[in-house]
């Protein structure tokens, strides 16, 4: 790994966070529990802004008996207020929280990235496009549950009976919701939208390491109109809160995102009353070029893709699959892009990619970069060496990958592409699914025919062509594999915050 010019340094201002986002962060921050904001029981967690290496604030932390609490104001809104409400004073409810965030989607964003690492502009988009986007998209729904009325077969010992069936869909209950770090804004949004939708009442557990934007959802929430005890909010360690989360008895579900391991924990803790589960977990998901893609629409695409967010994204496009006729003149094309990116302060105008989100992952992937190279992948840009505070990791290109070394099975979370050279097709496509994940993907070719085929044939939950992880609100998403169960977004995305209660209604007659 060379070191070159600054381009790939970060930008040299650092400016300081506005008087409005210092005084947030001068203010306690406590856990929304039914009516009001109260302390933790467990140890304050400090948080720290990984661009700069240093704590930012401290936030409070539940412990089981904060769970037990949020979990019984819960019960208490599903029972009351927010259960009796109808589906068009919910979806009210949801529009004027969307609004609520658009309205303060600066500071919002600047508070995201304070304790994210990721560019403002980015923050804002997440907020607005994601965040209220798909409340509005969801209070749309929430207008439209209905099940269905039927005359059924004859059959069984009561089959001279004439009856018919209704089918009511009702909320599944109180949801327990355990978000990453990364984006928590969209993270959140995508739980909460449907949940409300549906009628469910949350208590949501932010992560430890970017947790302050979950309080704007809380205060937005209750001036939305939502009443006190529909929406919970907790912060706390994984092992503390989000277990007691995910075990709890008086959690009817539990919506994760989150690594593939943690998933696998909560799916044990949910075991004991069999809570509904939905997951979305990590990737390796695969960019296949063949020679006649548009190479000028796929450089930036697939550079993005994967550097997106410093390479912080599940969806990542981090295996490219390049055709041999176009490999070399493709991974030149995308190295010189990654170098040109330019890395910074998440405040400062102009940053492209920001930090990593703490010293433990810019570890863990500086131990990857490492061994790629004793895999025998070749280093093919000339990411900058970091010197400086911050948990910054210059993007790294690895060409002469190969499909079953580790850097291209394991998901690195950071911005690191691994480049495999392929020339057949049906070898390529036993290899793009030859990883034990399956979210997302593209397909790059002018060939309408082949890039069908091909999209066909990747297992996972989302294939774009000529286009990498499309996200919209209508869109399903979500793994196959270990990347997950069930989607999200979507009408899909709603259905697992419903259950189907099916009334039978004797009418009267003989057949
Ligand atoms: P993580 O699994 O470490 O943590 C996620 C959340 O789970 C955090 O709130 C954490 O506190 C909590 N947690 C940790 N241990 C727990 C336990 N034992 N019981 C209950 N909760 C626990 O993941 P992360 O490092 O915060 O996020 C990165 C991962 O998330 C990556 O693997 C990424 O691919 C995945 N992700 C997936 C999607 C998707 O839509 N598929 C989206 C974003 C991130």
């Amino acid at each position: 790994m060379s070191a070159r010019s600054n381009l790939s340094q970060p930008a040299p201002s650092q400016p300081a966070p506005s008087p409005a986002a210092l005084q947030f962060l001068s203010a306690p921050h406590r856990l929304l529990i039914g009516d009001g904001f109260r302390e933790g029981r467990a140890a304050p967690i400090a948080v720290e802004n990984p661009c700069r290496e240093t704590t930012l604030t401290h936030v409070d932390a539940a412990s089981a008996d904060d769970v037990d609490d949020a979990v019984r104001a819960a019960r208490a809104a599903l029972d009351g207020p927010w259960g009796r409400m109808s589906g068009a004073d919910r979806a009210a409810v949801m529009m004027r929280f969307a609004q609520l965030l658009e309205d303060n989607a600066p500071l919002m964003a600047e508070v995201m990235a304070l304790d994210g690492g990721q560019p403002l502009d980015s923050c804002k988009a997440v907020i607005t496009m994601l965040g209220a986007g798909l409340m509005r998209y969801y209070a749309g729904w929430a207008t439209k549950i209905a099940g269905e009325s039927f005359l059924p077969s004859p059959g069984g010992s009561r089959a001279a009976l004439d009856f018919m069936v209704s089918t009511l869909r009702e909320p599944i209950g109180v949801v327990g919701a355990i978000v990453p770090w990364n984006a928590p804004a969209g993270m959140m949004a995508l739980k909460l939208g449907p949940a409300l939708a549906a009628g469910c009442t949350v208590v949501m557990k932010t992560a430890e390491l970017a947790p302050l934007t979950g309080e704007f959802f809380a205060r937005l929430l209750l001036e939305a109109g939502a009443p006190p005890g529909t929406f919970n909010l907790l912060h706390g360690l994984g092992h503390e809160t989000g277990a007691a989360i995910a075990a709890h008895p008086g959690i009817d579900k539990i919506t994760f995102t989150g690594s593939t391991a943690v998933g696998r924990r909560i799916v044990q803790a949910a075991l004991g009353n069999l809570k509904k589960v939905t997951l979305e977990l990590g990737g390796k998901s695969p960019i296949i070029v063949f020679p006649d893609a548009d190479l000028d629409q796929l450089v930036p695409a697939s550079a993005m893709a994967c550097f997106v967010g410093s390479g912080q994204a599940c969806m990542a496009g981090t295996r490219l699959f390049i055709h041999d006729a176009v490999y070399d003149e493709v991974v030149a094309r995308i190295g010189t892009f990654a170098d040109d990116l330019v890395l910074g302060d998440a405040l400062a105008p102009g940053t492209q990619l920001g930090a990593l989100i703490s010293a433990r992952q810019r570890e863990r992937v500086e131990g990857y970069i490492a061994l790629g190279q004793q895999e025998g992948a070749r280093i093919a840009n000339a990411p900058a060496a970091w010197s400086g505070p911050g948990h910054f990791v210059a993007p790294v290109v690895f060409a002469e990958a190969r499909a079953d070394m580790r850097i291209a099975q394991e998901e690195i979370f950071g911005p690191v592409v691994c480049a495999i050279r392929f020339t057949d097709e049906e070898a390529m496509l036993r290899d793009v699914n030859s990883t034990s994940y399956g979210l997302s993907g593209s397909v790059w070719t002018r060939d309408i025919q082949r890039a069908l085929r091909v999209a066909r044939r990747v297992d996972s939950g989302q294939v774009g062509i000529n286009v990498h992880a499309a996200v919209s609100p209508e869109t399903p998403f979500g793994g196959n594999r270990e990347s997950g169960w069930g989607r999200e977004f979507g009408r899909e995305g709603l259905d697992p915050y419903l259950k189907t209660k099916a009334i039978s209604i004797n009418l009267g007659e003989r057949r």
